[in-house]
């Protein structure tokens, strides 16, 4: 009986242990399914919730349901019951979810196991990404990629009808304002002018920036070239209005230039292409303007291309030759030095002359190049330059105004200068602009070339943007008058005033003025007999001319010494008789 009874208590030990390992066990699997990372929910057939664990407690706003087999049926509005397996991303205010759902089946019911994984911050990340993919950091504005896929789109539904425009805006020296107010200052004008720009968008139009001074708006649509010129003025006045950056107002302008659709082309690129060669065109005529593509442009634009590609060859295979005028003491007839004036040929050999292509050497970043290949063959060719103009005359070389605010080139051809072993026979001619404002020119660059003995000279007087008082600020040795005050002198007396004016200028700043261009002894004798000008260039003297054009011609002895002081004799005899004709 005792047994029977130990028995029974035993086998029920047995059972109670049994049950309490089976509730400790699903205890144990409902805390994880609690605490899982991953959202999960199960309902049944009509959408009642069977199961909440935390994760979906929380990204669903509910509560937290342990597995139940009793549903309260008031949690249908929770989500239907997905039929089928499904993947998809939703919104729960400011989260992102990604949720799947997928039935199961247990014992004889269809049940509906739902994740759910909070992914607002990768998905952020992924924002972030595309947008830096496809729009500008410091602007804001979509970039060149978007508004191509844009117009493309706008392309693919273009109907008969359609017309639109893109109008390319490069900013006019954006460089120059870069260099002298700061990069921070370049920023914010960047900024305020794609503000500026953006201002009345219409939802059809798209601004982007391009490339960093260049931007692309997209007008959509445009009734006619009439209404697109009127709409570009405006953003243009609207750019010219001075922008109040650190205290500084800097102004900026536009040179812009548009193509329409379908008139100037089908594709994004074919108009963006002539836009673009409409805005070289008013860039290379007048800064600050707006041209509408036509054909003509085009041709203009090949025939540049045509150009560069010469040039580049021409440099490349060493194609130049340097063309020596001499400078002369109109008193003594002695030549005082001589200008190398540099001359390619292209590949037909025909000589081209410098106003051809130094623009656009410069443009083309060619010019640094071209300029130490002139010094080198000015070396190479120095004891021909003693020999004919005379033992140690000057030597003038020309270097463009960008080059000349560039430091890093001028050290480096300061370096070559020092390197001849004679830099004290130099002299740099730079025209006026290179002295503008603030330039680095006459603060970093010119104390070097002083130390070496280099001189400088201020080449083209007169034409550029210095204004006589501006001359007090320039530190130069020489002035070139400009060939336009000469020209005539002796019977242009506003030229005569000029001239004068310059004269006692120089004289009180202590350089030297030297006039460019005198082609006719009635020039000359002006010069001599009514100004105290002691220099002079010209053809009157000698054209520019090459060590191969004077052997070749076996016209030697005529360009040395001797050479001004002959043809000046003889001139003056031939203008005495002519005179004398005259009078008679
Ligand atoms: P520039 O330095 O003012 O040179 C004077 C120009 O006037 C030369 O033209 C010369 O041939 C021309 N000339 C001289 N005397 C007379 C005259 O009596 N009458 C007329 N009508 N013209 C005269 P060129 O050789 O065609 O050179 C044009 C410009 O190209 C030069 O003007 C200079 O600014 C630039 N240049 C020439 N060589 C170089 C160079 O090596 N580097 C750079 N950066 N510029 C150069
Ligand atoms: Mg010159
Ligand atoms: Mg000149």
């Amino acid at each position: 009986m005792l047994s029977a009874l130990n028995q029974q208590s035993a086998d029920n030990r047995r059972h109670d242990d049994a049950a309490a390992d089976a509730l400790a066990e699903r205890h144990l699997l409902e805390a994880i399914v609690r605490q899982l990372p991953v959202g999960l929910t199960v309902q049944d057939e009509r959408g009642n919730l069977l199961l909440v664990n935390d994760a979906a407690a929380g990204h669903f706003g509910t509560r937290t349901k342990a597995l139940t087999t009793t549903t309260t049926g008031d949690d249908a509005s929770f989500a239907p019951a997905l039929p089928a397996a499904a993947v998809s991303e939703e919104e729960r205010g400011d989260r992102v979810l990604l949720t799947t759902r997928s039935p199961i089946r247990v014992a004889d019911r269809t049940l509906v196991l739902s994740t759910s994984i909070d992914v607002t911050s990768q998905k952020a990340t992924e924002d972030e990404l595309s947008r830096r993919a496809y729009f500008d950091e410091l602007t804001g504005l979509p970039k060149r990629n978007l508004i191509e896929s844009h117009v493309n789109a706008v392309l693919a539904g273009a109907g008969a009808q359609d017309c639109f425009a893109l109008v390319f805006f490069d900013i006019d020296n954006f460089k120059h304002i870069n260099d002298y107010y700061g990069h921070a200052a370049g920023d914010a004008l960047l900024q305020k002018i794609a503000k500026r720009l953006s201002a009345d968008l219409r939802p059809g139009d798209m601004l982007a920036r391009i490339s960093g001074d260049e931007f692309l708006l997209l007008l959509h649509p445009v009734r006619s070239e009439v209404d697109l010129i009127s709409t570009v003025d405006q953003l243009i006045q609207r750019l010219k209005a001075p922008m109040l950056i650190d205290d500084f107002e800097i102004f900026a302008s536009a040179s812009v230039g548009a193509s329409l659709y379908p008139d100037h082309g089908a594709t994004y690129d074919v108009l963006r292409h002539h836009a673009d060669i409409a805005m070289y065109s008013v860039k290379s005529a007048t800064k600050g303007g707006f041209a509408v593509f036509d054909s003509g442009m085009a041709r203009e634009a090949s025939a540049r291309t045509e150009l560069e590609q010469n040039l580049r060859l021409a440099i490349l295979e060493k194609r130049f030759h340097c063309a020596f005028q001499p400078k002369v003491d109109i008193r003594s007839q002695e030549v005082i030095g001589v200008e190398a004036l540099v001359r390619l040929y292209n590949e037909k050999g025909v000589m081209q002359a410098p106003g051809t292509f130094i623009d656009l050497a410069v443009e083309l970043g060619l010019i640094d190049e071209l300029t130490h290949l002139v010094l080198d063959e000015v070396m190479d060719s120095i004891d021909l330059i003693d020999d004919y103009f005379g033992a140690g005359v000057s030597i003038s070389l020309n270097v463009a105004a960008k080059q000349a605010n560039d430091p890093l080139f001028m050290r480096a051809f300061a370096a070559a200068l020092a390197a001849t072993n004679c830099p004290e026979r130099f002299m740099i001619e730079v025209t006026e602009d290179a002295f503008v404002n603030k330039s680095q020119f006459q603060t970093d660059v010119l104390p070097g070339l002083r130390e070496l003995g280099v001189r400088v000279s201020i080449d083209d007087f007169g034409t550029g943007y210095s204004s006589l008082s501006a001359l007090t600020d320039i530190t130069a040795d020489e002035i070139k008058i400009d060939r336009s005050f000469v020209t005539d002198i002796h019977k242009r007396p506003r030229s005569q005033a000029v001239l004068r004016a310059i004269e006692s200028l120089s004289e009180a700043l202590g350089m030297t003025v030297i006039a460019e261009g005198v082609e006719s002894y009635e020039e000359l004798a002006y010069l001599q007999g009514a100004s105290r000008i002691r220099y002079a260039q010209g053809y009157y003297f000698s054209r520019p001319v090459t060590f191969e054009d004077m052997q070749a011609s076996g016209r030697t002895a005529d360009l040395g010494r001797g050479r001004a002081e002959s043809r000046l004799a003889r001139d003056h005899r031939v203008s005495q008789s002519r005179t004398t004709r005259r009078e008679r």
